[in-house]
């Protein structure tokens, strides 16, 4: 095998669930026994829309004091880039406050994350060694704030081949075309929120195709694109679209 090989391989098994509890879809964990898309639910606050107060969206966390302060500045680093570009504020929880995010290590918990609000304490799985990593905060986080993949996006036929042959047969639900909320933004390859080329591959090949010549490199996002920014200020509707400048995105990339 190749190292590029092994390289693909490690970012297809990222977004694997290994735990039993709760149920998860890849990486989504689903309350009780109702799957719940980032529509209908993220349509309103009584569905699994964060609220706002005022301009801003407040999102209390609190992190497992099992991470070591390096791995706490990653996720607290996470968070802190929705806090720069959207009308989200993460702000330490109290016990005061009934909902909110944990996150959370367990030896084999892997990455994962309930699609849109819960109520009450709401885990995101960040298992320490493979998932605390600038770019699975923001993907898991992504999901808790009501955003699905990518490529189930109900127009990715018009710009990715899903190869269900070559997908584990247990995994083939999560590339069932979904009726997103695109929120008028285009499909976009760069997502932080995009599958990689051998996501749940059950033979080494390509699970997903990109469409297009030539066909667009996807699925190794570091950070969140553009429009995964642009889509968390229009489904909260934040009062101003922040500008991001060159010098931010440069900024999260070290
Ligand atoms: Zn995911």
């Amino acid at each position: 095998m190749t190292s590029t090989f092994l390289y693909l391989l490690f970012f297809s098994v990222m977004d694997v669930c290994l735990v039993k509890m709760p149920v998860l879809h890849g990486d989504i964990a689903v309350a009780d026994t109702t799957y719940k898309n980032a529509e209908p639910c993220t349509a309103t606050e009584k569905g699994c829309k964060w609220p706002k107060e005022g301009r801003y969206v407040y999102v209390p966390y609190y992190i497992s004091p099992d991470y070591t302060q390096e791995e706490q500045n990653i996720i607290i680093r996470g968070m802190r880039s929705f806090n720069q570009t959207t009308c989200i504020r993460f702000i330490p929880w109290n016990p005061s406050v009934r909902n909110y995010i944990s996150f959370f290590t367990q030896p084999n918990s892997g990455c994962w994350s309930y699609l849109g609000r819960q109520k009450g304490v709401q885990h995101i799985s960040l298992e320490r060694g493979g998932c605390v990593r600038y770019s699975t905060v923001q993907h898991e986080i992504l999901h808790a704030l009501g955003f699905n993949h990518e490529q189930v996006r109900s127009d990715r036929d018009r710009y990715v081949r899903i190869l269900f042959n070559n997908i584990k047969r247990k995994q083939q639900y999560n590339f069932q075309k979904k009726r997103t909320n695109n929120l008028e933004t285009p499909y976009d390859f760069s997502s932080v929120m995009h599958y990689n080329k051998y996501a749940f591959s059950k033979n080494g090949l390509p699970t997903i195709e990109a469409k297009g010549d030539p066909a667009p490199a996807f699925g190794n996002a570091r950070q969140m694109s553009t429009n995964d920014i642009i889509r968390v200020n229009k489904l909260y509707r934040c009062s101003k679209l922040k500008t991001y400048s060159t010098f931010y995105l440069l900024c999260e990339y070290v």
